[in-house]
């Protein structure tokens, strides 16, 4: 098996949700007492976010190069950044090392081409459902994503980094988010939800969607649980 270099704490109740995700796929494919083999980053959030809302996008792509060389030097084959807004720099972090770097939104939307899907909401950031790297991405896949009008971006935006980054799960916000893929699905023919925030899945579940959820954490998981075992 090949050991897996992650950049997380972005946050880290996200890193936990890979954490568990890799080696319990492990654990499914080999059997027995197998666990993935993973060299774990893990970021102070505050300041990243800081940069984050200050658009210093420089300086966080200066941290996560650093710290992927480190994950290399130390002897991961593999990068995988445990974040989908962080994949702004996935192409700068990905020249800086000679491993692959294992990007989130290809893995995401090969996943729902298999599955059929066509014209997913995206839920994410602000940053992920505005900024181009994302969702230019899925179009290069042949995905016609949608993303929710601006003041239910905006809470969901809020619901990010005010809550789930923090630890805090509301049902209010749950019952908000829900209600932004039904208007989606309703009013502008969504086929799919792409949980664009690897925070998403430990607020919402596949079965509160009228619609196949596409849980980007899993995927992204799970494409990194391929690599090793390639
Ligand atoms: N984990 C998040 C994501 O998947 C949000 C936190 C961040 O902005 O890095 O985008």
């Amino acid at each position: 098996m090949k050991t897996l270099g992650l950049l997380g704490g972005m946050s880290w109740e996200s890193t936990t949700s890979y954490y568990q995700c890799l080696n319990r796929l492990a654990r499914e494919r080999l059997g027995g007492q197998h666990s993935a083999k993973l060299l774990i980053w893990s970021a102070d959030f505050a300041p990243i976010a800081a940069m984050q809302a200050a658009g210093d996008w420089a300086g966080a792509t200066e941290v996560l190069v650093e710290a992927a060389k480190a994950l290399e030097g130390a002897g991961a084959e593999a990068i995988l950044i445990c974040a989908n807004t962080m994949h702004l720099m996935a192409p700068q972090v990905g020249a800086a090392v000679r491993i692959p770097l294992l990007h989130v939104a290809d893995a995401t939307a090969e996943t729902l081409r298999a599955a059929g899907a066509r014209r997913p909401l995206l839920l994410a950031t602000g940053f992920t459902m505005e900024k181009a790297f994302y969702r230019d991405r899925l179009a290069v896949a042949g995905l016609d994503s949608l993303i929710p009008p601006a003041p239910a971006r905006a809470r969901l935006h809020a619901i990010i980094f005010d809550e789930l980054v923090r630890g805090r799960f509301e049902p209010a916000s749950r019952a908000e988010v829900i209600a932004i893929a039904k208007a989606a699905v309703e009013e502008d023919g969504a086929d799919a939800v792409i949980l664009g925030c690897t925070e998403f899945g430990l607020l919402v579940e596949a079965d509160d969607f009228s619609v196949p959820v596409f849980d980007t954490t899993e995927i992204h998981a799970r494409a990194g649980m391929d690599f090793a075992l390639s």
